[in-house]
């Protein structure tokens, strides 16, 4: 037998029995939106490596690195990428050769590159404030909309999905 891994919830029982949000479970609510943001990313680019067509071991590319908030989950900062062009193509990967894949972007999808030079200079990536489990339903509450209630009750869970159907 292995060891039991304790599983997060995103929702818990109150003093009344009632099911309320689960205040601790931040971490897990932005791995949520993570998930689905991912998702929505790969189907706006129809499920296709935007730079060599493949449609597996398919990844989204953050335009503007994660670590900056203010945009770690805007579909515009997603590009949908194989496995092997998001970290290996010496050519294009955005991790490997960045010169190579800004002007990549550049001559094949303008539009995109304008967005990202925007972002920076508007500072938008920069948006920070306190990552309660409430910032994070408004960005799941939004993200909903790209899907259908059971792919996105799969991700988040029947219950959690329920509570933000009743409370947004
Ligand atoms: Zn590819």
């Amino acid at each position: 037998m292995g060891k039991r891994k304790k599983r997060r919830s995103a929702m818990k029982k109150n003093r009344q029995g009632e099911w309320v949000i689960n205040p601790d479970a931040t971490t897990l609510l932005r791995d949520f939106c993570d998930a689905l943001w991912s998702k929505a990313v790969i189907a706006d680019y129809a499920g296709k490596c935007a730079i060599c067509g493949r449609t597996e071991n398919l990844n989204a590319h953050h335009l503007i690195n994660r670590h900056h908030t203010g945009t770690r989950h805007m579909l515009e900062n997603g590009f949908c990428l194989c496995g092997y062009c998001h970290t290996m193509c010496p050519n294009y990967s955005p991790h490997m050769n960045e010169e190579g894949w800004k002007s990549w972007l550049e001559e094949n999808f303008p539009h995109v590159a304008k967005w990202e030079h925007m972002a920076w200079n508007t500072g938008l990536h920069k948006f920070d404030s306190v990552k309660t489990v409430f910032y994070y339903c408004d960005i799941l509450n939004h993200l909903k909309q790209y899907f259908s209630d059971d792919e996105f009750a799969a991700v988040v869970g029947k219950r959690f999905s329920e509570y933000l159907e009743e409370n947004q």
